[in-house]
């Protein structure tokens, strides 16, 4: 493009040159304007790519936050974060907000999301009392000693409870969206002191719109008209649809493919996840980051162009400090027999995949059978499963529900006919006595 312009130029100057309308003062200040035009162009170009990049990893740190969101029980306003130390572009810590953890029992029955009208607190704000919050436990689930100068990707605006624990981190940024379904939540109170502690700090902050989608959908999945008319009745049980660990952390891997730069139905994402349920690294296949690749869809070119390439699973594993061991790891795509070496040989004890690899090569006869020898083959485990696992659990449920009702109105059914006969009784015995004293 430089070289083109130039060449343009200089013809156009030869050009006005032999009309005798430019003098030699002349052609040398337009060769110099030219030549600084085209390196602020160059400038410009640069910024436009950098601010691309930067907006697309925005937007996978708000999508990693609304997952998060969905893993909340909140009946009214699940908030996802995800830190992320945007220059080694490694996420430290993921939160959502939830009750308190309890050692082996189920929070849920320790600790209400109702409220007491007893109390004089209305019904849906029963829960703030007890309520751990999304950016509170994102820090408390760093996965690295300092977490200073990160950045937060928030799905709610953070309230003051929330700013406190992002200063104190030295979390130096705070990006996020205002997905909720309290429509006037933006000036209650504590957003509003939140924003004041913010301002009068060093902390940045910045709003995003319209990230995530169907996941931006299902956290502001639209409230019944009959909790808008009365908040006192506003919906109190906890959220059944929340999504699973499972499904979680696949779905992280997944998002993280999406940051691949290799050609789309050979993307793959893996993510690895601790025994404490943190992520601690992701990864995504791609060509290493300034290699220039060709990019025309060619079998033959592929199969060479994939020795280029480094591996998710591979990136994830190598490319974090802490170790690995216990560790699980989610992948899209079943692991090659290279990726499978330093798999086992990392500590990680249990493989989850998406898509089962091509049975029928080397690589995946070699990788199944080491994975098989070095952790189990109970601990190889295609995501499906878990997915038929659950589906059979809820129709077990929705049996006992049903058993269960159906015992319900059997019990009312022999109330009523108990209470008509005894009221009949009742009348009769009622009607025996006026006789009788009718007749003496
Ligand atoms: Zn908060
Ligand atoms: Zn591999």
């Amino acid at each position: 493009m430089k070289e083109k312009l130039k060449v343009l130029t200089e013809n156009d100057i030869e050009k006005l040159e032999k009309e005798d309308s430019l003098t030699e003062n002349d052609v040398q200040e337009l060769l110099r304007v030219t030549q600084v035009d085209s390196e602020i162009s160059e400038v410009i170009a640069e910024i436009t790519q950098d601010e691309e990049r930067r907006r697309k990893w925005d937007e996978y740190y708000m999508k990693i936050a609304c997952l998060a969101a969905l893993r909340s029980k909140d009946p009214s306003t699940p908030v996802g974060a995800c830190i992320a130390d945007t220059k080694t572009h490694q996420i430290v810590g993921i939160g959502y907000n939830s009750m308190p953890y309890v050692k082996g029992r189920n929070n849920d029955k320790i600790f209400s999301w109702k409220g007491s009208k007893a109390e004089g607190i209305p019904y849906h704000e029963k829960k703030y009392n007890y309520v751990v919050h999304a950016a509170v436990s994102a820090v408390l689930n760093k996965t690295r000693e300092s977490i200073e100068g990160c950045t937060i990707y928030l799905t709610h605006f953070p309230d003051k409870d929330c700013v406190h624990a992002i200063i104190k981190a030295g979390i130096r940024e705070v990006v996020y969206c205002m997905y909720t379904r309290h429509e006037e939540r933006e000036e209650k109170e504590d957003m509003i002191v939140g924003k004041e502690i913010l301002e009068r700090t060093a902390v940045k902050y910045r709003r995003m719109e319209n990230i995530g989608g169907e996941l931006k959908n299902r956290i502001e999945q639209e409230i019944k008209p009959q909790y808008k008319k009365n908040k006192n009745k506003w919906p109190t049980e906890p959220v059944q649809g929340y999504i699973t660990w499972e499904k979680f952390f696949m779905k992280i891997a997944e998002l993280s493919k999406e940051r691949s730069n290799h050609n789309p139905q050979y993307k793959v994402g893996a993510c690895v996840v601790s025994p404490k349920k943190q992520v601690l690294a992701v990864g995504y296949n791609a060509y290493p980051e300034d290699m220039i690749h060709d990019e025309t869809e060619d079998e033959e070119k592929d199969n060479k162009e994939s020795n280029y390439i480094s591996h998710a699973e591979y990136k994830a594993i190598l490319g974090i400090s802490p170790s690995v061991e216990g560790c699980t790891l989610y992948v899209t795509k079943y692991p090659c027999h290279m990726c499978a070496q330093v798999i086992v040989q990392s500590g990680i004890r249990e493989v989850i995949y998406d898509k089962p690899g091509e049975w029928d090569k080397d690589s995946y006869i070699s990788s199944r059978k080491t994975l098989a020898a070095c952790l189990g083959d109970d601990k190889i485990i295609d995501i499906r499963s878990y997915e038929k696992k659950l589906d059979s659990k809820i129709s077990k449920e929705c049996q006992t529900q049903s058993i269960v009702k159906d015992q319900a109105t059997f019990r009312t059914c022999t109330y009523i006919i108990a209470i008509i006969f005894f009221k009949f009784l009742f009348i009769i015995f009622v009607c025996v006595t006026i006789k009788s004293i009718c007749k003496f």
